[in-house]
């Protein structure tokens, strides 16, 4: 089976073609930079973190992924303000904690992020063609707002399939200047209260962008008029995508081919909201959770579902990790070194995560795979350890849960060629040891013992066989 992605445009599941072999260009909204992140605000990075991965090592495709940082809104002007600190200081603040947070999680960097303060005349260029086509105008009361006019493009409102009449006004400006109360602002005029440095000379007077027009302009910079694949959370999709596609089609650019949204976390049923206090800020979490744990916890059901947030899911995210972990720690232990990455995939887990990345069958396969490993653990079949190790290793790089990844620090590391070239002769020798004893032969077993010490190597006697480790570590 090939892949197949639920497309929230079409509302059905689709193959993954891309536009260009080989290539996928993904654009996803990241966050406004305007208070620290909880959990909630970096699930959408870990979902498509895991897509990114299944993209480059389910099917070898080279990923291009921008994900932009809003720098410049209301929200931003009006905390920035009230801390009396420069509004620039204070979005880069947050994108500090943001970014801290999603390397904490073992999100990888993006291809880019760029910044929407950094783009205004990439933006003015798409204003311009919105006006010039017939799409856009200055505010009728010369306020010096730019407002997108939602009657002159017949397609809006397809992408979240509803009809204009249904549609409730715009609330993003004084509707005074607007030819139709759901015309929505490409340009802000700059006003009084605000600091000018948030301001920028255009044709149309001093201002700033309007959200929406941001993510239009940036993903068309780096990615080109036309792309595969846009995402982010489900709570984008209107107005903020359904504008961003308004005005860039309206503006003849091709845009997103494919539209992901990803699910909320949720507490008691209801999006997780500020209100709850900080107790679920990612770098709070993070002093009683372990990160790997936390990533897990977040990526561990499928990326369109809701997650209930309850303490006891971070408990069975903790014993589900620890399971893993503990397999590989043995199994690194018996079997030395595995070369994971050219591990083919099992064949449950690619039809699970082509199925528009249903991980959580796929996590089944992996534990399953776990389960077999320790079965082959038990009867020394090294073989099948080693198999199971490789694949466990593989299907959780995928996932972003590899436990061996040295960001992690969870002490459990593949095996150096240095250690892996160890384990052979220690094997050796403590096999020979093993036959001493068989033989009742003590005093060679003995002096095989000393000798390993010398060389600061630890032996442990165990029901499963003899245990080495190097003296000072465990
Ligand atoms: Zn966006």
């Amino acid at each position: 089976m090939s892949l197949h992605l639920f497309d929230t445009a079409t509302r059905s599941l689709r193959e993954f073609v891309p536009l260009r072999p080989g290539a996928v260009g993904m654009y996803i909204c990241g966050l406004t930079v305007q208070g620290e992140p909880h959990i909630g605000h970096v699930r959408f990075a870990v979902a498509f973190d895991q897509l990114r991965r299944w993209l480059q090592l389910g099917h070898g495709y080279d990923v291009t992924l921008i994900r932009n940082v809003t720098d410049i809104d209301d929200k931003i002007l009006t905390k920035s303000a009230e801390a009396g600190v420069p509004w620039w200081a204070w979005a880069y603040d947050f994108e500090r904690s943001t970014t801290a947070a999603l390397g904490a999680l073992g999100v990888q960097p993006a291809t880019y992020e760029p910044r929407a303060a950094g783009h205004i005349p990439e933006m003015v260029e798409l204003i311009d063609e919105l006006v010039k086509r017939g799409h856009a105008y200055p505010a009728v009361d010369g306020s010096g707002d730019v407002y997108f006019d939602v009657r002159s493009w017949p397609e809006y409102g397809s992408l979240t399939h509803q009809s204009l009449d249904d549609l409730a006004p715009a609330e993003d400006a004084d509707p005074g200047g607007k030819r139709d109360p759901r015309d929505f602002a490409l340009w802000k005029a700059h006003k009084p209260s605000e600091p000018v440095s948030a301001s920028w000379p255009t044709p149309y007077g001093r201002g700033r962008p309007g959200w929406h027009l941001e993510c239009s302009a940036m993903a068309r910079k780096y990615l080109g008029d036309t792309f595969d694949i846009h995402g982010g959370g489900i709570d984008l999709r209107f107005p903020h995508h359904e504008n961003e596609q308004a005005q860039s089609r309206a503006a003849g650019l091709g845009f997103a081919r494919y539209w992901l949204h990803n699910g909320w976390v949720t507490t008691s049923g209801e999006k997780m909201s500020k209100s709850l206090g900080n107790s679920l800020v990612v770098s709070q979490m993070l002093k009683s959770v372990r990160p790997l744990v936390l990533r897990y916890y977040l990526g561990a059901a499928h990326y369109r579902s809701m997650i209930e947030y309850t303490p006891d899911s971070i408990r069975e995210a903790e014993a589900a990790v620890s399971r893993i972990e503990g397999f590989v720690r043995r199994a690194v232990e018996a079997v030395g070194d595995v070369t994971a990455s050219q591990t083919a995939f099992p064949g449950a887990f690619r039809e699970a995560m082509d199925d528009d990345l249903n991980v959580s069958v796929a996590l089944a396969v992996l534990h399953e795979t776990v389960r077999a490993g320790n079965s082959a653990l038990e009867t020394r079949d090294l073989d099948a350890v080693r198999q199971a190790l490789a694949a466990v290793l593989r299907m959780a790089s995928v996932l972003g849960i590899d436990p061996t990844e040295p960001h992690w620090g969870t002490g459990v590391q593949e095996a150096s060629p240095e250690r892996a070239a160890l384990q052979v002769l220690l094997e050796s020798a403590l096999a020979e040891r093993a036959e001493a004893r068989r033989e009742k032969d003590f005093a060679r077993a003995d002096a095989i013992r000393a000798q390993l010490s010398k060389a600061g190597i630890v032996i442990e006697d165990t029901p499963q066989g003899a245990r080495w480790t190097l003296e000072g570590r465990s």
